[in-house]
């Protein structure tokens, strides 16, 4: 059983709960390894990321907790962060941090609005349809396309150690009521984004907490998984939790669905870097 996660926010950024609440529980559950990941700051108002202010202090909780638990839980310090081109430059002050233990990379907006502001496509379904209506003209596929090459563009920088609920465009696409995962387009745009991945050396993650979204499926899909185990691309679980109770959440179904694809490893952070740890039961 895996029992570690890299993936978790807390009270820094958008997460419910203090830093030491997820120690406590993970201690409390058996967990292995614990990893903080809160939302790097951007430079625009958002509900969602962490103060770039309050970036110092956040790096010394972490590393103050690291310390203080270090013969009991081992803690990795990590940040989440946003791929939007042209912001580069702000980020590199939190991104290229020494004191991070690893990054992950995800993208949440593609493109801007018609008020010029980045279109988040994860916050809500109706930001979600909007988006598509005015800024890809009620053209679904574009903007899919988009956030895939988006993904792509992240990837080929290989500026961090992890890529974030790969698939999470399908969050509102319940009943592919937005559009078909079995489409060619759909399946030749994921197509390019794995040949990419698998010629980088990122890890992706599947992310459980998919499951608890209107999509109620992991990111990324099964299909999209298997894929991944035909070309050898590295995995790790994470729940991407926001309360210290999802700190395991339905890792056990995760852990099931890579044995059944045919996954025998997934990879952690440790002491020694990124290694491979056996699934097993
Ligand atoms: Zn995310
Ligand atoms: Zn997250």
């Amino acid at each position: 059983m895996i029992r570690s996660n890299y993936h978790t926010h807390c009270v820094f950024c958008d997460g419910k709960g203090d830093p030491e609440e997820y120690v406590k529980r993970a201690i409390g559950q058996g967990m292995t390894a614990l990893g903080f990941s809160c939302h790097a700051p951007l430079p625009f108002p958002n509900a969602f990321a962490m103060p770039a202010e309050n970036f110092p202090a956040y790096v010394s909780r972490i590393k103050a907790l690291q310390q203080q638990y270090r013969d009991i839980l081992p803690i990795f310090l990590g940040l989440e962060v946003d791929f939007i081109p042209g912001i580069e430059s702000f980020q590199t002050t939190f991104s290229s941090s020494p004191a991070l233990d690893y990054t992950i990379g995800s993208v949440h907006y593609v493109d801007l609005d018609e008020e010029g502001n980045p279109w988040p496509i994860d916050s809500d379904e109706a930001t979600f349809a909007r988006g598509i209506a005015t800024i890809f003209h009620g053209e679904v596929r574009p903007a899919v396309e988009r956030y895939y090459a988006l993904i792509r563009q992240m990837v080929e920088e290989r500026t961090h150690d992890v890529v974030g609920h790969l698939d999470v465009i399908k969050k509102y696409n319940h009943q592919q009521r937005y559009f078909s995962e079995e489409e060619s387009w759909y399946r030749a745009a994921v197509e390019e984004t794995l040949a990419v991945l698998a010629a980088s050396s990122m890890i992706v993650e599947v992310n459980t907490a998919g499951l608890q979204k209107p999509v109620g499926e992991m990111y990324p899909s099964r299909a999209i998984l298997k894929r991944c185990r035909e070309l050898d691309i590295r995995v790790m679980i994470n729940s991407d939790a926001h309360t210290p109770a999802h700190l395991q959440a339905h890792f056990a179904e995760a852990a099931s669905l890579l044995q059944e694809i045919g996954y025998r490893e997934v990879y952690q952070r440790t002491l020694n870097g990124w290694e491979a740890v056996p699934l097993t039961p």
